[in-house]
């Protein structure tokens, strides 16, 4: 099937209108009519060639809902009409440790829902910014927010799942105090997150602007993290802290506020190293400093429970697809309340 879709022909060049195919749905697949993309910082570094290996035309997006078109014969659990998303994963081997555990997104055969080889036209993965998409049924995950909140769930499957997962594995929750750097697309689902988790939240910001914010996203508390007095006042206090920031930085500054056998895990995947911590600042007092990508299918269906439940969706502004240029750039600019979702409506329009 041929179909309208958003992307780039090279990594210095803008992303345009593109015609692109997708398979007819196999017996295990769901086809799904994309209505809303999110616009995350991954899809940057990818299609501008940051990330080595990009393979173009590249067609980011990996926030997609929608409503299921069409499904393969032997396809039990969706039918036309259900209202649906996709992540980051679209396929993985489905027979390894990691797969049988519900870890996908830990598989060496994963296969990424952009950007991944796969038999397909044309021999690679192309993402959300389109108008369907044909995904293996084991990936499609249900969505019982609303309707009418459909594209405020879209970032739930990248930036929700992401921040999700290393607060459910490191334990965030009452007594714990959790922090979240970076107030973007994850961090600030991060914080909605930990808080609905019942932990001690404190935000880490840039963004002397995005103080008062942080609060009513629910954060207990909000440090601005070029202020080292702000910083030291919090010094061997934390349980976790999540990063989510997108460019290398000083992680020590972080590590030392972290408390015995703390966890600084990595969220965020700047295309260029952050300069190697002390080793003192880790061994110390034992602290840890890890890394967690995206989730599993089976917990980041249980994260959209979650969040329907407690009523947690993304804080986004809406655009057409022919903006998403300039909504790189004002990313880039941190000028963004959080994230951005395309809608898919406006590639034929
Ligand atoms: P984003 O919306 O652009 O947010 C990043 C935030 O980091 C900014 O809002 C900013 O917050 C902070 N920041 C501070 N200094 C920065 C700098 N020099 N450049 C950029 N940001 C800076 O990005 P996102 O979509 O949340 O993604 C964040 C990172 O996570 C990206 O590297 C992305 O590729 C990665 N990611 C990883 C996974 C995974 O599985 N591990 C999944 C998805 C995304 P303040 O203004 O509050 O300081
Ligand atoms: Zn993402």
């Amino acid at each position: 099937m041929n179909v309208k879709a958003f992307g780039a022909h090279a990594g210095d060049q803008p992303l345009q209108g593109l015609n692109i195919t997708r398979r007819a749905p196999r017996a295990h697949d769901v086809q799904i009519d994309i209505a809303f993309c999110g616009v995350c910082h991954s899809d940057i570094h990818q299609v501008r060639g940051e990330w080595p290996g990009t393979l173009y035309p590249c067609v980011p997006g990996h926030e997609i809902v929608g409503r299921v078109s069409a499904i393969g014969a032997h396809v039990k659990d969706f039918k036309a009409g259900d209202l649906v998303g996709v992540g980051c994963i679209v396929d993985s081997c489905k027979q390894c440790e990691d797969c049988d555990e519900g870890l996908e997104n830990y598989c060496d055969g994963m296969v990424g829902t952009y950007n991944s080889p796969t038999p397909d036209a044309p021999g690679h993965t192309l993402g959300g910014y389109s108008q369907n998409i044909v995904v293996h049924e084991r990936f499609v995950l249900r969505i019982s927010h609303p309707e009418s909140q459909l594209a405020e769930v879209a970032p739930l499957l990248c930036a929700g799942i992401t921040t999700y997962s290393p607060l459910r594995h490191w334990n965030a929750g009452p007594g714990k105090k959790v922090g979240v750097v970076g107030i973007g697309g994850l961090g600030h689902m991060g914080i909605k997150l930990a808080h609905a988790m019942g932990a001690h939240v404190v935000a880490f910001t840039t963004s002397e602007s995005k103080r008062e914010d942080a609060k009513a996203l629910g954060a207990d508390e909000v440090v601005v993290s070029r202020n080292l007095d702000e910083m030291a006042a919090h010094a061997k206090s934390f349980d976790l802290i999540v990063n989510t920031v997108a460019a290398p930085h000083n992680l020590d500054a972080f590590l030392a506020l972290l408390k015995r056998d703390g966890t600084l895990t990595l969220v965020g995947a700047p295309s260029s190293p952050h300069p190697s911590p002390q080793v003192f600042n880790l061994i110390m007092k034992r602290r840890s400093l890890a890394g967690s990508m995206i989730g599993g299918i089976p917990e980041t269906q249980e994260m959209l429970d979650f969040c329907a439940e407690h009523e947690i969706v993304a804080d986004i502004e809406l655009i057409r697809a022919d903006q998403v240029n300039d909504a790189y750039e004002r990313m880039l600019k941190g000028d963004i309340k959080y994230r951005f979702v395309i809608d898919n409506a406006t590639l034929v329009a």
